[in-house]
């Protein structure tokens, strides 16, 4: 049965990977749902899985990888029974995404305006002239400066911010119900990064429409996300709203996270506490809680087994020792 209160619905994804030395599991066990009208931080080390289960809600896995389990839905409609003309449909129509380097995603060849006026013409049956009408406006939405008298610049004549603001008016220029941002403002200076976030936070309130952002840095969730999804080796740990990420965080690794991140009032003799040890590595899975090898508080149950996600009104967590609960 279809989730008609989400935009995204990810329950239980697996993904396998061919790789030359045989198969492996770089998800296994994702969970992400994003409501109309807010943002979701997606979360974890690199290699967690974030990025390939983002992928996976529009389909856009390499070709080495596919999904052995699990549903996706994408605003109600299950991406597991569309085809690929369906899925080209979605993509851009009511679900679109922006990446991280937005000088890849542009065209460098084509002006701005007319790439933005594209994606309008690839999904609506309308013409050259209203097409262009309605990329100006996306362009005036995202906050791009003389937007008219810079319709015909291209990609290269632009900073890193305004490549962005034309990437996510591509994006928004059809009025997604879902936006995916994977990593949006990794590559920009903190001042620029700071009116994306901004930007897209606006966007949400006047259009309505759930994001899914995708970082590793806990400052964009704090300032950005009303929920945050922490990913582990693979696996969804916890779901929590954002302001509990911080203060009352059950998980193990959403603790040590947060006390490895720095905040403004550190001062320069304060020791950041990284986590001991390394990520899992796929290619050579272990049974049990993919954190126990650097976990302060594991048993020996939690090497045999997986924790299961257990849901709650509003949050989730796999765990068998959650912070806090400890005598
Ligand atoms: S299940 Fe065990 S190892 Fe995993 S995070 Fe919880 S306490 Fe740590």
């Amino acid at each position: 049965m279809s989730d008609a209160s989400t935009v995204l619905s990810i329950k239980g994804l697996t993904l396998e990977a061919t790789i030359r030395q045989g198969s492996i599991f770089p998800v296994t066990d994702a969970h992400v749902s994003v409501r109309p009208g807010e943002i979701v931080g997606l979360v974890g080390e690199s290699g967690s899985g974030k990025t390939l289960t983002a992928l996976s809600a529009l389909s856009l896995l390499p070709s080495n990888i596919r999904r052995t389990a699990g549903t996706i839905e994408v605003v109600g409609r299950d991406t597991g029974a569309m085809d690929e003309h369906e899925l080209s449909s979605l993509r851009g129509s009511a679900a679109a995404m922006v990446f991280q380097d937005s000088l890849s995603s542009l065209n460098p060849s084509m002006t701005i305006g007319k790439q933005v006026a594209e994606a309008v013409r690839i999904h609506q049956d309308i013409d050259r002239a209203q097409a262009n009408e309605l990329a100006l406006t996306a362009l005036d939405q995202v906050g791009f400066p003389q937007a008219k008298q810079r319709f015909d610049s291209y990609p290269h004549q632009l900073s890193g911010g305004l490549r962005q603001r034309v990437a996510i008016a591509m994006a928004i220029v059809n009025r997604p119900s879902l936006l995916i941002a994977d990593e949006p403002t990794t590559a920009l200076d903190v001042t620029v990064q700071a009116q994306i976030l901004e930007l897209l936070r606006s966007l949400v309130t006047e259009l309505g429409m759930g994001v899914l952002l995708i970082t590793h840095d806990l400052g964009v969730i704090a300032t950005t996300a009303d929920r945050v999804n922490v990913m582990y080796g693979g696996r969804t740990v916890e779901e929590l709203p954002v302001l509990d990420a911080f203060t009352t965080m059950r998980h193990p690794y959403t603790e040590a996270l947060v006390a490895s991140a720095p905040t403004l009032t550190d001062t320069l003799d304060v020791v950041l506490h990284g986590i001991p040890g390394s990520p899992p590595d796929p290619r050579s899975p272990e049974p049990g809680c993919p954190f126990a090898p650097r976990c302060s508080y594991a048993t020996d149950v939690c090497s045999t087994t997986p924790p299961p996600l257990v849901r709650t009104d509003s949050s989730a967590l796999a765990c068998y020792h959650p912070v806090g609960a400890h005598v």
